[in-house]
C-alpha cells in the first residue's frame, strides 16, 4: 500500500490524504486551508480528484468542517463520495440556512457499517469532536488495519474510554496533534467542565441569558441546554441552530424563536427574561440590534467560540453594547481536538508499529514513540 499526504501533515487545515493499492486508490478528506476565502478557496492540482484524470475508487469524509470537506464541490464527476449521514444532514441544513447548498451528493455512511470499495474495507468509528456525528476511519487493506483518526478529543459527550475499548491494535496509526504546540501540561476544559461552570454564573443571574455559538457545534448547544435546564432556564434556539439540532436528530426540550423573525421578538421574549437564548453568527445582528433597544439588567453573555472570534468587527460591537449595558462576557469554549494526554492513550491502546502525525505543527512530539513505533514525519508516496 502506498500513501500519499498530499496536504495537510505539517499543518493545520486543508487535509487530503491518498491511500492507493495496485488496483484500488482512496482519498481521506478533502479540505480546504482554514483562512481562505470561503467562495473562492485554493484547489491543489490533484488528478482525478479536481483535474482530469483517472477518478477516485471513494473519497471519505470524516466530518463537515471546512477544514476536511471544503473542497468537496471541486470535486470532479465520477467520483465517488461517502459522508456520515447525520453529519451530512447538518451540513446541509446550516448551509440552507444561509442560503447556500453544500455542493456535493454523498453516498451516506453509517457508524460501524463497513463499505468496501476494492481493495479497501472503510468502517467508520463515531468519535468525539466539535463536529457532531465525525468519524475516524478503521481501515482494511493488504493484511494491514490502519487508522485514520481526522479531528477527535476526549472532553465531550461521546465517552472517550467507550471508543478506547473498541479500538483494535493496529499497524498504522494516523493520528492528529492539533493542540500538541500548546505543551504538555496542557489540559483541555471537558464539556462538563464547561456545564458546571455556566450553571454556577447562572445561579447568580437573574436576568437573561445568551450563548453565542457556533450552530455547526451541536455538542456546545448541547452543554447549553444542560446548564440552562439545570439553571431552571427555558433554552430558546434561534433559527440556524434549531435547523442543526433538528437535522442532529438530538431530542431536546428547547423553545424556537418564530421563523423567518427579521429580529428577536423583544415584547414576549423579556416578559419572563428567565431564559438562555442561542444566538449564532447569522443571527448575531439581531442580538446587536435587539441590545441597543432594550434595558438588560443582570444578564450573561456566554461566549462559546474560540476568542479569536471576538475581534470580528460585529462581534467586538456586540460585546461593547452588551457590556456597556453592565451584561457580564464569560468564556464558555473548550477545544474539539485531543491534548497529549489523549493522544497518548489512543497510541497506548493502537500499539501501532507505524505512526504518522497530521493536522499539527508539532509532530516532533512524536518522538518518544519511536522507541516503540516508526514515526513517518514527511509521507510523501510512502509504501507500507
Ligand atoms: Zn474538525
Ligand atoms: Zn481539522
Amino acid at each position: 500500500m502506498k500513501i500519499n499526504i498530499i496536504r495537510g501533515q505539517n499543518h493545520i487545515g486543508g487535509s487530503i490524504i491518498e491511500l492507493s493499492t495496485e488496483n484500488t486508490r482512496i482519498i481521506l478528506d478533502a479540505g480546504a486551508n482554514l483562512k481562505e476565502n470561503r467562495a473562492h478557496p485554493y484547489v491543489p492540482k490533484v488528478p482525478g480528484l479536481f483535474n482530469p484524470g483517472n477518478s477516485y475508487d471513494g473519497i471519505f469524509v470524516s466530518h463537515y468542517h471546512w477544514d476536511h470537506a471544503g473542497l468537496l464541490p471541486f470535486v470532479i464527476a465520477g467520483n465517488r463520495i461517502f459522508m456520515g449521514e447525520t453529519a451530512y444532514k447538518i451540513l446541509s441544513a446550516v448551509s440552507s440556512c444561509k442560503g447556500k447548498q453544500t455542493g456535493f451528493d454523498p453516498e451516506f455512511m453509517y457508524p460501524f457499517e463497513e463499505v468496501k470499495v476494492g481493495d479497501f474495507r472503510v468502517t467508520p468509528v463515531p468519535c468525539d469532536h466539535s463536529a457532531f456525528a465525525s468519524f475516524m476511519f478503521l481501515i482494511q487493506v493488504e493484511n494491514k488495519t490502519l487508522l485514520y483518526t481526522a479531528d477527535f478529543r476526549s472532553t465531550g459527550h461521546l465517552d472517550f474510554g467507550t471508543l478506547l475499548e473498541i479500538l483494535p491494535e493496529v499497524d498504522i496509526l494516523i493520528t492528529e496533534g492539533t493542540t500538541l504546540s500548546r505543551g504538555e501540561n496542557f489540559h483541555e476544559l471537558s464539556e462538563q467542565e464547561l456545564e458546571d461552570f455556566a450553571v454556577e454564573i447562572l445561579k447568580e443571574k437573574s436576568g437573561p441569558a445568551f450563548v453565542y455559538l457556533s450552530a455547526q457545534n451541536i455538542d456546545r448547544i448541547i452543554t447549553a441546554y444542560h446548564a440552562a435546564t439545570r439553571s431552571g432556564r427555558r433554552f430558546i434556539l434561534d433559527n440556524i441552530s434549531a435547523a442543526a439540532i433538528d437535522a442532529s436528530g438530538v431530542d431536546m426540550f428547547a423553545q424556537r424563536l418564530p421563523a423567518n423573525h427579521h429580529r428577536i421578538p423583544e415584547e414576549d421574549l423579556f416578559s419572563n427574561p428567565d431564559f438562555m437564548l442561542c444566538v449564532t453568527p447569522q443571527t448575531l445582528r439581531n442580538l446587536v440590534m435587539l441590545s441597543g433597544r432594550i434595558q438588560i439588567k443582570d444578564s450573561v453573555l456566554f461566549f462559546g467560540r474560540r476568542e479569536v472570534h471576538m475581534l470580528k468587527p460585529l462581534t467586538a460591537t456586540m460585546i461593547q453594547l452588551l457590556e456597556s449595558k453592565g451584561v457580564t462576557v464569560s468564556m464558555f469554549h473548550t477545544s474539539g481536538h485531543a491534548d497529549s494526554n489523549t493522544i497518548e492513550s489512543l497510541v497506548r491502546k493502537v500499539k501501532p508499529d507505524i505512526i504518522i502525525p497530521v493536522h499539527t505543527e508539532c509532530s516532533r512530539w512524536f518522538r518518544k514513540s519511536e522507541e516503540t513505533s516508526r514515526v513517518i514525519y514527511d509521507c510523501h508516496n510512502c509504501i507500507l
